[in-house]
C-alpha cells in the first residue's frame, strides 16, 4: 500500500474526515454542526464554520475567506442532515486560522515552543502576514541552536556543527538552513532584519519540519520499534520455554 502518513500531517482530510485535535483520532467522520459569516472588512467577507467530531463530541472553530460549504445536505447524523465542504478542495489550505490550531498536526515528540512557532508561522503565511512569519522562522531557528547548544562563531558555522551532530539526517536539509540569507544566530530582535518572501518562507519551514522530524522523531520511532521487536522475541522465547516444561 501507498504510504499515506502525509494524511497524518493535515487537518481536513476531506470532505468527510479529518484528524481531530481533541481525541486524535485520525481519519474521523466529522460534520458541519454550524456556520455564518461576518464581513472582515469593507470588501471582504469571512466565513466561520463550526465542526463536530463524530467521535469525541467536540467541536472546533474554522476560518476562510471563501464559501468551501457544499449545497446541498448530504449527510445524515443524528437524526438530522448535514452539508459538507465541496468535494475534491484541498480544505486546509483554504482555511487560514482554527481553533484548536493545527499545533497538533506537528509531531508531539518536537520541543512544544518550536511547534508554537511553527504553527504560528504557518499561520501567519496562511493570513499573508510575511513579517510576523519570518519572526517565527527566525525565533523558531534561534531556539533549535540554543536548545542544541551547538558550538560557533557565527549562524552558518553553527547549522554546520548541527549538521555534524546529526549526521543520520538529511545533510541538504542543513544546507538549505545555512543558506539562508540574513540569519543571524543572535536573538531576532537585536538587529534589524528583512522579510522573506511568501516561497522562501513555505522551503524555510518546510526544511525546519524535515530536519526536527530526523532529530526528534525518527530515532524515537526506532527505538519504539526495536522494543517491539523486543517484546515479541520475549513472547516467542516465553513459548518455547513453555513448550519444553510441557511433559511429553
Ligand atoms: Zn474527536
Amino acid at each position: 500500500m501507498e504510504d499515506q502518513s502525509a494524511l497524518d500531517k493535515k487537518y481536513f482530510i476531506d470532505e468527510e474526515v479529518f484528524n481531530c485535535p481533541f481525541c486524535n483520532r485520525r481519519n474521523v467522520i466529522y460534520v458541519i454542526i454550524d456556520d455564518f459569516k461576518f464581513d472582515w472588512n469593507k470588501d471582504k467577507v469571512c466565513y466561520v464554520y463550526l465542526t463536530e467530531c463524530t467521535s469525541c463530541d467536540n467541536v472546533s472553530m474554522h476560518l476562510s475567506f471563501k464559501d468551501i460549504k457544499g449545497k446541498k445536505v448530504s449527510y445524515y447524523y443524528q437524526e438530522t442532515w448535514f452539508k459538507r465542504f465541496l468535494p475534491d478542495i484541498d480544505i486546509d489550505s483554504e482555511i487560514f486560522f482554527s481553533q484548536p490550531t493545527s499545533f497538533f498536526v506537528v509531531d508531539r515528540r518536537i520541543k512544544g515552543i518550536l511547534r508554537e512557532l511553527i504553527t504560528e508561522a504557518e499561520g501567519c503565511l496562511k493570513m499573508n502576514y510575511l513579517t510576523g512569519a519570518s519572526a517565527c522562522m527566525r525565533k523558531a531557528i534561534y531556539e533549535l541552536l540554543v536548545h542544541e547548544k551547538v558550538e560557533g562563531d557565527n549562524y552558518e558555522t553553527r547549522i554546520k556543527s548541527l549538521k555534524k551532530k546529526y549526521p543520520d539526517s538529511d545533510p541538504s536539509y542543513f544546507d538549505i538552513l545555512a543558506s539562508i540569507q540574513g540569519m543571524t544566530s543572535d536573538k531576532i530582535h537585536e538587529q534589524s532584519w528583512d522579510k522573506w518572501d511568501s516561497p522562501k518562507l513555505k522551503l524555510i519551514i518546510e526544511t525546519l519540519k524535515s530536519v526536527l522530524y530526523d532529530i526528534y522523531v525518527t530515532p524515537q520511532l526506532k527505538k519504539e520499534r526495536a522494543l517491539e521487536i523486543q517484546r515479541l522475541k520475549e513472547e516467542v522465547n516465553k513459548g518455547k520455554k513453555g513448550a519444553k516444561q510441557a511433559p511429553d
